[in-house]
């Protein structure tokens, strides 16, 4: 059986749920499920090299039969072999190589090469995500510009002019429904390049994420716009995530998936801890989006 060897064309950056399309190559797995490539698909899948955005649920639609995907995960090819996820050998976007979308089923599954699917996202697990994803971006924002006076070296800024915390300090990153999870390194290299890690101790904390809060707030209700633009509809092709907050238009290198406006956030709090990775400070800032408020 031939190797796809074009990208996998992904329409869920433009919020589609569902797509019918040609199933372009099946691979079995070693734990007994399958891997269906197909020319195109609405299926988010987590992604190898950030892994932030988990892959959506739902279901693979053969003839009168629901297939559940178990999980979708990014593979690659080079013709003769494919790699799923953490084995894939090169970065993505290297020449010669196709980048697909695996959705992973059980070999029970009748899915042959050829054969026409459809493929449905679970609507409410994508908005939930969606919710969490968007509301991670702005408050990695907001954190900047929280934090902005505490550099005394000038430092990389951020998509709005803030000295960029978020970029320089992160260590994971951690989408959840309606929720996400940062962590940031307080080490020595982000105190030599200027930030005194003094701004975020312990006893500053509560006043440092009501600030963030009231600046999601305040965007939020000045109607600030999300949207994706893209290079392209291959998953390799760069997407952006772009948002317009008063004062300055946002774009953020990002596969992820996206509300069109932060007003779908409704009240966004974080909350920050302070912790410890092998003797290094480690910042973490939890999100959350509580949209029945
Ligand atoms: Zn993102």
């Amino acid at each position: 059986m031939t190797l796809p060897t074009r990208d996998t064309r992904v329409t869920y950056p433009d919020g589609a749920l569902t797509t019918t399309t040609e199933v372009v190559h099946v691979a079995p797995l070693g734990d007994g499920g399958l891997a269906v490539i197909t020319d195109t698909t609405s299926f988010h899948p987590v992604d190898a090299a950030w892994p932030d955005q988990p892959a959506d649920a739902g279901v693979l639609r053969t003839g009168a039969v629901a297939v559940p995907i178990r999980d979708a995960v990014v593979a690659a090819t080079d013709g003769a072999e494919l790699f799923l996820g953490g084995d894939i050998p090169v970065r993505k976007g290297t020449a010669g190589w196709a980048f697909l979308v695996a959705h992973l089923v059980g070999d029970d599954a009748a899915i042959a090469q050829g054969d026409e699917v459809q493929i449905e996202s679970d609507a409410s697990v994508r908005a939930a995500l969606s919710i969490g994803h968007t509301a991670c971006h702005v408050a990695s924002l907001a954190l900047n510009r929280a934090l902005a006076g505490s550099w005394s070296k000038p430092a990389r800024e951020d998509a709005l002019g803030s000295p960029d915390f978020d970029g320089i300090a992160i260590a994971t990153s951690r989408i959840e429904p309606n929720d996400s999870i940062d962590t940031y390194r307080l080490n020595k290299s982000l105190r030599r390049a200027g930030f005194d890690t003094g701004a975020v101790a312990d006893d500053l904390l509560d006043a440092l994420a009501a600030t963030i809060d009231a600046t999601l707030a305040d965007w939020a209700d000045q109607g600030a716009a999300v949207r994706i633009e893209r290079d392209g509809d291959g998953l390799t092709d760069r997407r952006y995530w772009v948002c317009e907050v008063p004062g300055g238009t946002a774009r953020i290198a990002c596969g992820g998936t996206h509300v069109a406006a932060l007003s779908e956030l409704g009240r966004v709090q974080v909350r920050f801890e302070l912790g410890e990775d092998a003797g290094t400070p480690v910042l973490s800032m939890r999100t959350t989006a509580h949209r029945d408020h």
